[in-house]
């Protein structure tokens, strides 16, 4: 099968000075296919929004290729490039929404650069705003609205010409953890129910984890690791991915609303000093007869001692799983059932 965007050797230079020109995007190759949620980390000035604006042509390369279904965009005409970039949706870090219009008025506004009829354009919003659950604020301004309902805005008007690609530039960086849960499963719904192919750039591993199925990551203007998600976070080759996946804080709040929905016993187990080397949960298992299935932890050294905690879900008899909790407690490590 051949690769829905295919990019070869891309490079952007910026002249900066007579004799000083950087390397924005440098020598980057990649195979994005269909229906991909295709994450692209690194950190402030990696590339990644240089890359992503070659892709959408609002920025020229200074070399490489790029393909979508097998056509060079980098050669395309104007007409050409003006029904590409209807095909492309865009969605920022900032919004930017048009102050003035009202929410219903800024998804139109999509609508009306492409030439809609009025009827067909008013079918088309009422049909966004149900998609992105904004149906009710379709009367009010942008100033009123919270970041997530912002953003869900933007997503409208993004998918207004029924785009094969969403191009996603930090859309959750402005958010609270808990809003960009809320826009990234929106993200995810629009990727599966439209088979909408998302480039999804962000700094945030946890965004990535969530729900990129591939990863590229990048730094100074070139990509230096590329995989499934599952393996880069199994098994990050370079020092950048591992400090990455590190450094990554476990989304237990999720976890546990997940696991209490089936039922299962959660609980969280704090460590400190020697305690966080010792394997209690090994103990426990073989004490109790428990089954014991880690969800998550963490262990930081601090300056003079260790902390850890783990979130851990217990299966079995109601009295063993008492009693493990009472062996737990008597060894010193505060047990916290959620
Ligand atoms: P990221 O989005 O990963 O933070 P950018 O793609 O915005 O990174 O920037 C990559 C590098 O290119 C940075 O060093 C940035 O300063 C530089 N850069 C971006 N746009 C321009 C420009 N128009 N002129 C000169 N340098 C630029
Ligand atoms: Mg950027």
């Amino acid at each position: 099968m051949s690769d829905f965007i295919k990019i070869v050797n891309l490079s952007k230079e910026y002249v900066l000075s007579e004799d000083k020109i950087l390397k924005a995007v440098h020598n980057v190759s990649l195979n994005i296919e269909k229906g991909d949620i295709y994450g692209i980390m690194g950190l402030s000035g990696a590339g990644k929004s240089t890359l992503i604006r070659l892709i959408n042509r609002l920025e020229d390369a200074t070399s490489g290729k790029i393909f979508v279904n097998d056509k060079d965009i980098l050669n395309f005409n104007g007409v050409e490039l003006r029904e590409y970039r209807k095909k492309v949706g865009m969605i920022f870090q900032h919004f930017n929404l048009l102050s003035s219009r009202t929410v219903e008025g800024n998804v139109a506004f999509a609508l009306e650069i492409a030439g809609w009829s009025a009827v067909d354009k008013q079918k088309r919003v009422d049909e966004l705003l149900e998609i992105v659950g904004l149906t009710e604020k379709k009367n009010i301004y942008p100033s009123q609205l919270s970041g997530g309902q912002k953003q869900r805005v933007a997503i409208a008007r993004a998918l207004a010409n029924n785009p094969s690609i969403l191009l996603s530039d930090e859309a959750t960086s402005a958010l609270d953890p808990k809003t960009t849960n809320s826009i990234l499963d929106l993200l995810q719904d629009i990727n599966k129910k439209f088979g909408i192919t998302v480039i999804l750039i962000t700094h945030q591993m946890e965004v990535i984890r969530k729900i990129c199925n591939k990863t590229a990551i990048m730094s100074n203007g070139e990509v230096i690791e590329v995989g499934k998600t599952k393996d880069i976070f199994l098994n990050p080759k370079s020092k950048i991915a591992k400090e990455f996946v590190s450094h990554i804080i476990p989304d237990e709040e999720i976890i546990i609303e997940t696991q209490k929905e089936i039922g299962k016993k959660i609980i969280k187990l704090y460590f400190e000093g020697v305690e966080a080397d010792k394997s209690y949960i090994t103990e426990i298992i073989k004490k109790y007869n428990l089954d014991v299935n880690i969800l998550s932890g963490t262990i930081d050294i601090l300056k003079d001692s260790k902390v850890g905690h783990l979130l851990i879900e217990i299966t079995g008899d109601e009295h063993n799983t008492n009693e493990s909790i009472v062996w737990l407690e008597e060894n010193k490590i505060k047990v916290e059932v959620v």
